[in-house]
C-alpha cells in the first residue's frame, strides 16, 4: 500500500535502515539528559536550520505534536486575545482550542474560494494563521503572510505549517512563531512536533511569564539553552528526523519538486478531467502539498473503494467536504512513480 494521506503519510523509504541503525547504535534507549541526547539535539536543530532556512535568532523547540502547538501559543503568548483566520477545518479546530483556554479568542473566518485579506486588527495581540489548511487543499502565500505582519506590526504572529513545512519554502522572518509535526511534508512516524520562535516571540513568553505547565514556552526555553526539554522526549523520531535532514536537499530544490509534481496534478484535473475537479477554483490560493479533489458522493466513495483494491490510501474529505471530496497528499517522500501509478489509476475515473 501506498498512503497519500495528508498525514500521517508515505515515511521516506530510508527510514528502514535509520531504524535498524537506531537499534543497533542504542539510540533507542538513550537518556535524554546525556551528553550523547545533547549532541544528537544540537545536531538535528542545526540541520533543519540549514535545510530549511530558519532565521539563525530563531530557536527550535522539539515538543509532541501540532495540537501541543495550539496549546503552548494559547497559554504562553497571549496578553489579551487571539485572532485567528481561517478558511478550514484546522484553523477552526486551532480556534476552539484555544478559545477553551482564553474564553475570547475571535475567530475571522474567510471563504475557501477567497484569499485572506491582511488588515489591521483592532484588537487582542496574537494573530493566528493555517498557511496550509489540510482539510481543504488551500494555502495562504508568504507574501500575504508578510502583509498581515507589515499591517500588525505590534502582534505577534503565529502560523500553522504543519503540513508545508519541509515542503515548500516558507519566509520565516515574516513571522514570530512557526510549528508542524513530522508525520506530514517530514516523511517520517508521528510522535513529535517542531516549534520555532523569534526573539519577539520569547520577549511576549517573558511578558506573558507563564510557568504553569510542563510545556510553558519559558520552561522549553529553558531546557532548549541546554538543547533538552522538559519532559522526556521522542528520541528515536527526533534520531530519525537528523538522519532525514542529513539526507534531503536544501528546501528551495525540495520545494522546486514539490512544485512540479504539483503542476503536473493541476494540469491533470483542469484540463484532463472532467469529472474530478481541485476544490479550490483560484490556482493562487491552492496548496501545493495536500490536493483536495472534488467529485460526486457517488464517485468518492467509487474511487476510494477501488483505490484502495489497487493499493492506494487516499486521504478522505474532511468536515463540510466529507462526502464529495477525496484529498491526495504531494509531499516529498513520495516517490516519482508513485505518483505517476495514482495518476494512471485515476485515468478510468476522469
Ligand atoms: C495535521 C495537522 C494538525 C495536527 O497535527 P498533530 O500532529 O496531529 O497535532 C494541525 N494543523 C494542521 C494544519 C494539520 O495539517
Amino acid at each position: 500500500m501506498v498512503s497519500f494521506y495528508p498525514g500521517p503519510s508515505r515515511v521516506y523509504p530510508k527510514v528502514k535502515r535509520y531504524l535498524q541503525d537506531a537499534y543497533r547504535d542504542d539510540i533507542l534507549s538513550i537518556n535524554h539528559r546525556s551528553d550523547e541526547f545533547i549532541a544528537l539535539s544540537t545536531r538535528t536543530v542545526s540541520l533543519l536550520k540549514e535545510k530549511l532556512s530558519v532565521p539563525a535568532d530563531y530557536t527550535v523547540y522539539f515538543v509532541s505534536s501540532a495540537t501541543e502547538s495550539w496549546e503552548i501559543i494559547a497559554q504562553s503568548l497571549i496578553k489579551t486575545q487571539s485572532i485567528h483566520l481561517f478558511n478550514g477545518a484546522f484553523g477552526k479546530k486551532w480556534f476552539e482550542y484555544t478559545n477553551r483556554i482564553t474564553g475570547n479568542a475571535l475567530a475571522y473566518p474567510f471563504n475557501l474560494q477567497e484569499k485572506l485579506r491582511p488588515l489591521a486588527c483592532k484588537s487582542g495581540d496574537l494573530i493566528c494563521i493555517t498557511q496550509n489548511e489540510t482539510s481543504n487543499g488551500t494555502q495562504v502565500s508568504n507574501k500575504l503572510i508578510r502583509k498581515v505582519k507589515e499591517k500588525n506590526p505590534d502582534y505577534i504572529l503565529a502560523v500553522d505549517a504543519t503540513s508545508s513545512m519541509a515542503g515548500i519554502e516558507l519566509d520565516f522572518a515574516s513571522a514570530d512563531v512557526w510549528f508542524a509535526s513530522v508525520q506530514k511534508c517530514f516523511g517520517l512516524p508521528a510522535g513529535l512536533g517542531i516549534l520555532m520562535c523569534s526573539p519577539r516571540a520569547l520577549k511576549r513568553a517573558q511578558d506573558v511569564n507563564n510557568q504553569q505547565h510542563y510545556n510553558s514556552l519559558l520552561l522549553l526555553d529553558d531546557m532548549m539553552q541546554k538543547f533538552q526539554t522538559p519532559y522526556t522526549p521522542n528520541v528515536l523520531d527526533i534520531y530519525l528526523l537528523m538522519r532525514v535532514m542529513e539526507s534531503v536537499k536544501p528546501i528551495d530544490k525540495v520545494s522546486k519538486t514539490i512544485r512540479s509534481r504539483y503542476k503536473k496534478w493541476e494540469v491533470f484535473f483542469d484540463t484532463k478531467s472532467e469529472r474530478l475537479n481541485l476544490l479550490a477554483r483560484d490556482k493562487a490560493i491552492r496548496s501545493h502539498t495536500v490536493l483536495a479533489v472534488e467529485t460526486s458522493a457517488e464517485k468518492t466513495k467509487k474511487i476510494k473503494l477501488a483505490a484502495a483494491r489497487a493499493g492506494f490510501v487516499l486521504g478522505n474529505g474532511y468536515g463540510e467536504w466529507k462526502d464529495t471530496t477525496f484529498r491526495i497528499a504531494n509531499f516529498p517522500a513520495i516517490q516519482r512513480k508513485e505518483i505517476a501509478r495514482l495518476m494512471d489509476f485515476l485515468y478510468s475515473f476522469i
